[in-house]
């Protein structure tokens, strides 16, 4: 081993100049997101009520690339991009595998997770457009700390709605956005009429991440000067998350590796995008697999339906075409807090349908256990979303030493687990369900 392929890392002034936009490289064009009322699409005027100009512009946008604003790429550089990319040595000698399996770590992000990369651009366009203020919503708290973090440091407002269970349980979370300076209320909260009327009617609501959209949208809508912000799902977010596959290719480049697999978790989409399209759109790996980890909790690519649905459980967005659960559905209270949405970005789901990328669900025991494996070999406690990936990295190696064969596997690190212990705890303390849907309460 030589210290190059321990830890592979660029130069600083190696990050990405540009986003690379997956669009222009889909067979077929995008399904566009329809009005539920009329079922004729939406105009991007109506999207500029809630979201920046430029968001708006980019989600439609058809270029091949699009330039990464100066001040945004100061602040990816300030927060640790590039990101390394790094040999799981001590997993594969843990394994015995053959395979060589590298990891994208996006556990660097002074948050703990990749959503810094999407929230800091969301807020940089905003400001400059003269917003002051930010609305959001934040399930396990990932996004709520990024988002927090990017409006201070380009001086806006953040309030932050954060389902009130993840409030109680995740207090840290919390504790992390006001130390950033964002105003965060458990949802739902008496800020919003949509609120007021659930705390009445049900007093001690847990609260729903379609709630917290709700409360969010209505402040957007109520307030002036705010904008919306959203963390995955949306073309732009995941355009955004572009500069972690063009490190990774170039990171690879210099060891001359050429992966066979590439994988990522799938939540809304945006890691495992922000990872992949590079690839996909370079053309330089056509006999690469993307795999797509999910829960078996929330199997929205391997057993929802391809169709138009809402984007929120309230249904207040438009319907996108993508691969859904139902906006309806419940999902169990598992660990992985990011994977509990019953779609997935219209992109990665025209892409499973097109079979240029292949998803599979695994259930959170063998994935906590996957991430302690990964925690001992490399010192790292993965988020329990990351142990998706995680998982299914393992089980490729597995299966290419049964058969004699040495891949290259690399998978996407969203985040750390910091945060996250009491599921590893749960694990070790054997409390830990399965998955089983029927018996979880309803609670994001
Ligand atoms: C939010 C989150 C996810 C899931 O969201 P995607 O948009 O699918 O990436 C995965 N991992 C971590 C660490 C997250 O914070």
């Amino acid at each position: 081993m030589n210290k190059e392929q321990a830890r592979i890392q660029l130069d600083i002034e190696d990050t990405p100049k540009e986003y690379v936009n997956l669009l222009p490289h889909l067979k077929n064009p995008l399904p566009p997101p329809i009005n539920p009322a009329t079922e004729e699409p939406v105009s991007p005027d109506a999207l500029l009520a809630l979201f920046p100009g430029e968001c708006v512009k980019q989600e439609i946008s058809t270029e091949n690339t699009i330039p990464v604003p100066e001040e945004v790429r100061e602040i990816l550089m300030r927060s640790g991009r590039p990101t390394p990319l790094q040999r799981a040595i001590g997993l594969e000698r843990a394994l015995k595998t053959p395979c060589r399996i590298y990891y994208k770590r996006e556990d660097v992000s002074p948050t703990g997770s990749h959503k810094l990369n999407t929230a800091a651009a969301q807020a940089y366009y905003a400001q400059k457009e003269g917003i002051e203020r930010m609305a959001t919503e934040t399930g396990a708290g990932q996004w709520g700390s990024a988002v927090s973090l990017a409006c201070a440091y380009f001086g806006l407002e953040a309030m932050v709605y954060m389902v009130r269970i993840s409030y109680q349980q995740k207090q840290y979370r919390g504790t992390l956005m006001r130390t950033y300076g964002a105003k965060v209320v458990p949802s739902p909260s008496d800020l919003t009429e949509f609120g007021r009327k659930i705390n009445e009617e049900h007093p001690d609501h847990p609260g729903t991440l379609g709630i917290a959209i709700s409360e969010a949208l209505e402040d957007t809508i109520n307030h002036e000067n705010t904008k919306y912000t959203l963390g995955s799902v949306l073309n732009f977010v995941l355009l955004h998350q572009s500069v972690i596959g063009q490190e990774t290719i170039a990171q690879l480049d210099s060891v001359d590796e050429t992966p066979d697999y590439v994988i990522g978790c799938v939540g809304g989409g945006s890691n495992f995008a922000g990872l992949a399209y590079p690839f996909i759109a370079s053309k330089r790996y056509p006999d690469t697999k993307f795999i797509a980890a999910e829960p078996t909790a929330c199997p929205s690519l391997t057993k929802g339906t391809y169709r138009y649905d809402f984007g929120d459980t309230a249904g207040l967005t438009p319907k996108l075409k993508m691969y859904t659960l139902g906006a309806d559905f419940t999902p169990p209270k598992i660990h992985a807090g990011g994977l509990r949405y019953h779609g997935v970005a219209p992109s990665v789901s025209a892409l499973v349908l097109e079979g240029r990328i292949t998803p599979y669900a695994y259930n959170q025991i063998d994935v906590l256990n996957a991430g302690v494996l990964f925690a001992k070999s490399e010192g790292i406690v993965p988020a329990p979303e990351s142990a998706h990936a995680i998982k299914a990295a393992i089980d490729i190696a597995l299966e290419a030493k049964e058969k004699n064969q040495s891949s290259t596997i690399v998978f996407n690190l969203s985040g750390h687990g910091h945060f996250d212990m009491a599921a590893y705890g749960a694990l070790m303390d054997g409390t830990l369900n399965g998955d089983t849907p029927e018996l979880t309460p309803l609670v994001m």
